[in-house]
Formats: C-alpha cells, sequence, structure tokens
C-alpha cells in the first residue's frame, strides 16, 4: 500500500469530422493521400493569405463542450501560439486561449446511483499541425520530411481538472469521453490513425498534502495511442514518482513521451510556461460571437445521451445490455430501430434482424453504421421483421430479401413477387411433398419412431429443401410430428 494518492489530469485530442481543414476550403480527408497534396497557401501560412473560420468546426466544438454540461463563452478567439517547430510552416497555431468554446464542464464516470465525477477545465478548438517523418539515408545522413495534408485540419483539445486517482478511472474517464464524441458523430474516435491523442498529467502526493488541495510538480506523458498504454504509463509513473520521493528526492515538471519497447517513460523536454508562447489574438480573425438563441439552438439538436437511449432499451423494450448497446451505436442508428418500431413493435425480432442478418449485409457492403444513408427503409425491414414474426416468410427467406431491399431499394411485397417467394403454409400442399420425404428416408423415420428426436430436425431439413425454404415452419412441424406418429 502506497502512502501516496495518485493526481491524474487527461488531455485529450481530436480531429473533427468535418469536410474541409479549420481555416481554408482544404479537404479534410487526407489519410492515404500523397503528401502534401491536400494543401493551399492558407494552411501552408503563406504571407497575406486569410484563414476563414469553418462554422461546422465551431458547432462540432460547441455540441461536445454542451455535451460535457460545459458553459459556453459569450465571446471567443482565436490566437497565434507561437513556437518554432518544423510541424509548423507558420510559426504559430491557432488556437483558443483566452476564452475557450467551453469551460467548467464535468463528466460522470460512475453511475447514476454512484456518480464519480471529473471536472473538465475546458474544451478549445485549434488547428493540426503538418506531420514530420525523420529518415536517415543509406549514407547515413539524417533528415526529416514534412508533409502538410494534416496542418489545419480542425482539432479539438479537451482538458480535465486532476480528478481521477487511479488509472483505472483514467481509463474509464477516456472509454466514456470517446463514446460520447462518437455518438454525436463529430469524432471517429481512432486512436491507432492519430485521429484521438492521449496526454496524461500525473502527479503524487501524501493524505496530508491531499487534505489541504496541495499538488506537488506534475509529469506530462505524450504519444499514448492506446487505453492500454494510458494505463501501463500511468502504473509506470505512479510507481517511479513514489520511489523518487522516498529516496528524498524531487520530481522535476517534465514532458515525457511512452517508451512501448521498454515499459518505461523518458524524458522530451521541461515543461514549458504559458507565457513561453506569446499568445495574442489572431489579428486576421473577427472575434467570435455566441448569441444564447444559437447555443439553445446546437442544444436543442443534441442527440439524446447515449446511456438514456441504452437503459430505455433495457427497462422498456427489455433487451440485453448487449443488444441495447449495439442498436445505440449511433444515433443515427438508434433513430433507424426507432422508427423500425413504430411499424413492428416486436423489439426482440426486430433487434434480432438488424443486429443478425441486417448488420452482416451493411458489413459485407463496407456500409457505415454512424450514418443511415444508403440502408433500406426503416418501415420495409420492419415490414420484415414483422412478415417473420408473424410466420409470412421464414428464415431463410429474410436472408434471401434482404440483399435485394439494399440492392433495389424497394419494399418487401415487391421483393417477394419479384423473386417468386412465398410461404407453403397450406396442409394439403405440404402433405404430399412430407409424405415424398418420409418414402425416401425409411431409415430416419424408423429412428425417430425409435426415439432419436435428433434425426426428427433431419427430416425437417429434408422437407425444407424440397418446398425450397418456402415451407412455414410452425406448420411443417405440426404435420411431421403427426405422420411420425411421435410428439413434440
Ligand atoms: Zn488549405
Amino acid at each position: 500500500m502506497s502512502r501516496y494518492e495518485t493526481v491524474i489530469g487527461i488531455e485529450v485530442h481530436t480531429q473533427l469530422l468535418t469536410r474541409s481543414k479549420m481555416f481554408c476550403g482544404c479537404p479534410n480527408d487526407y489519410a492515404g493521400a500523397e503528401p502534401n497534396t491536400h494543401v493551399c497557401p492558407v494552411c501552408l501560412g503563406a504571407p497575406g493569405m486569410l484563414p476563414v473560420v469553418n462554422e461546422t468546426a465551431l458547432r462540432y466544438g460547441m455540441m461536445a463542450a454542451l455535451a460535457l454540461n460545459c458553459t459556453i463563452p459569450e465571446f471567443s478567439w482565436f490566437e497565434r501560439k507561437n513556437y518554432p517547430y518544423p510541424d509548423l510552416v507558420k510559426g504559430f497555431q491557432l488556437t483558443q486561449y483566452s476564452y475557450p468554446i467551453g469551460s467548467h464542464g464535468q463528466v460522470n464516470i460512475g453511475t447514476d446511483a454512484e456518480p464519480l465525477r471529473v471536472r473538465i477545465n475546458r474544451v478549445h478548438l485549434e488547428e493540426d499541425t503538418a506531420k514530420n517523418t525523420h529518415v536517415t539515408n543509406a549514407a547515413g545522413e539524417s533528415y526529416s520530411l514534412v508533409d502538410c495534408n494534416r496542418a489545419g485540419v480542425p482539432l479539438m483539445e479537451i482538458v480535465t481538472e486532476p480528478d481521477m486517482h487511479s488509472p483505472d478511472e483514467a481509463v474509464a474517464y477516456l472509454k466514456k469521453l470517446r463514446d460520447i464524441l462518437v455518438f454525436l458523430g463529430i469524432a471517429n474516435g481512432r486512436m491507432d490513425e492519430g485521429a484521438m491523442r492521449l496526454e496524461a498529467n500525473i502527479s503524487v502526493r501524501t493524505p496530508e498534502e491531499a487534505e489541504a488541495g496541495v499538488l506537488r510538480p506534475r509529469c506530462e506523458v505524450k504519444n499514448l495511442n492506446s487505453f492500454e498504454n494510458v494505463r501501463a504509463a500511468l502504473v509506470y509513473e505512479v510507481k517511479r514518482q513514489a520511489q523518487v520521493y522516498d529516496r528524498g528526492e524531487r520530481v522535476r515538471q517534465v514532458t515525457m513521451g511512452w517508451d512501448l519497447e521498454h515499459g518505461r517513460t523518458v524524458v522530451q523536454r521541461s515543461k514549458e510556461e504559458a507565457q513561453d508562447y506569446r499568445y495574442f489574438p489572431e489579428p486576421d480573425l473577427p472575434p467570435l460571437r455566441f448569441t444564447a438563441a444559437e447555443v439553445d439552438a446546437v442544444r436543442a439538436g443534441l442527440p439524446g445521451r447515449r446511456h438514456e437511449i441504452v437503459s430505455r432499451y433495457q427497462q422498456v423494450l427489455g433487451l440485453d445490455a448487449y443488444r441495447a448497446e449495439l442498436l445505440a451505436q449511433s444515433p443515427a442508428f438508434a433513430a433507424y430501430f426507432d422508427a423500425a418500431l413504430a411499424v413492428c413493435p416486436q423489439a426482440e425480432r426486430v433487434a434480432n434482424l438488424l443486429l443478425g442478418d441486417f448488420m452482416a449485409e451493411v458489413n459485407d457492403r463496407r456500409m457505415d453504421m454512424e450514418s443511415t444513408a444508403g440502408l433500406p427503409p426503416a418501415a420495409e425491414t420492419a415490414e420484415l421483421a414483422r412478415q417473420w414474426e408473424a410466420g409470412e416468410v421464414t428464415g431463410p427467406q429474410v436472408k434471401q430479401l434482404l440483399p435485394r431491399l439494399f440492392d433495389t431499394g424497394e419494399g418487401v411485397e415487391a421483393a417477394k413477387a419479384a423473386l417468386g417467394i412465398r410461404v407453403v403454409g397450406a396442409a394439403d400442399e405440404l402433405t404430399p411433398i412430407i409424405e415424398d420425404v418420409l418414402a425416401a428416408n425409411a431409415d430416419a423415420v424408423e429412428k425417430v419412431r425409435a426415439g432419436q428426436d435428433k434425426v426428427f430436425g433431419f427430416l425437417v431439413g429434408q422437407v425444407m429443401k424440397a418446398t425450397r425454404g418456402q415451407a412455414d415452419p410452425g406448420t411443417l412441424n405440426r404435420l411431421l410430428r403427426e405422420k411420425l406418429g411421435v410428439a413434440g
């Protein structure tokens, strides 16, 4: 048991899913593009070029701030953060410093019954930097390559207060935050691609210092590109700092990287103070003003909170947690499910169809569950679920019909007519088929009559095959048992 309390604050940078960059019209989807092809004089920082604020990025920033229970300021503006580094061709980064788009928020990482609140210090917007690649050629010469495709991509930074007291709490916060941002549809949350980047500030202190509200110097760990790395780096750093203090030495306030290979933190540089950056308001951009009506309009457009949707699916519809979470994976998908329920209220059946054959179809077609573009109308998917529930189509027929609904956009009835799909449910139509199957499978019939009920399923399969999957399962089951003289 350590005699120190752990104190953790988290900074998250996330790219925003806008079509264009933060201050110019260059396309934002630079992944896989040739270096320096998504650039223009504005994002290359040519002298005299005028930036223009991306309004979608502003709205996304405000959506995130509101979802994190932040206060939105009446005024804001962008400032120049000056620092010389090759990833910043302009020599400064435009960022919101004095008046971020959101401040004084909070997130609950506990439960409704036992809340555990992490305060949000600020949510601010800025521009991403270029990407440097360090190369050593065959002659042993080292140099760096600069790709400006990423320069100027809208970036949002979310900073917490030092409210987390264990690596587990830090990871719980990060997961919660990522869920919120992805659910809002403003970020993809992909850490492996660098679209979401994590930094942790860590310090330790004695219980007496905690009581008095005193913080010791903190270390900032960068380059954390997965939840596992965050946890490992925090566990390591907490232990290291405790050991430093136990030796009677002092922890220096530094910026560190996480050395994945050796599983340790390494010092990169001493930590800058704000005055090192010489912030000043960007003279080429007018100040931003947010009216109460504008903020209310953004607030009204927020999707319901994800955990409220999940709990409605569980408590009102009786679905299990796993399926409820999947159905609420995006606001668009939850809305699609809700629209389908209006036509077919059997929640179990609709959920099973959507998460089973339907999802498989979406994945095969490499479609996007974040939006519902290109999906069959919810009413037709619901009609398919209703007919399945009512025995008007069979399971195998659902598998035949779904691709057609995706391909043609036509309704269930039209698809059934086009594919010649019907259900053979009349006894006088099924009986001769069953008799043929029994005559051709005398061995199996003997086994079922001798009590081997497993073989019954084989005979069901043979009749299904003979009707090309069109036999109504209920009627088939009943007639077959009657003919064989066995109970169900
Ligand atoms: Zn540009």
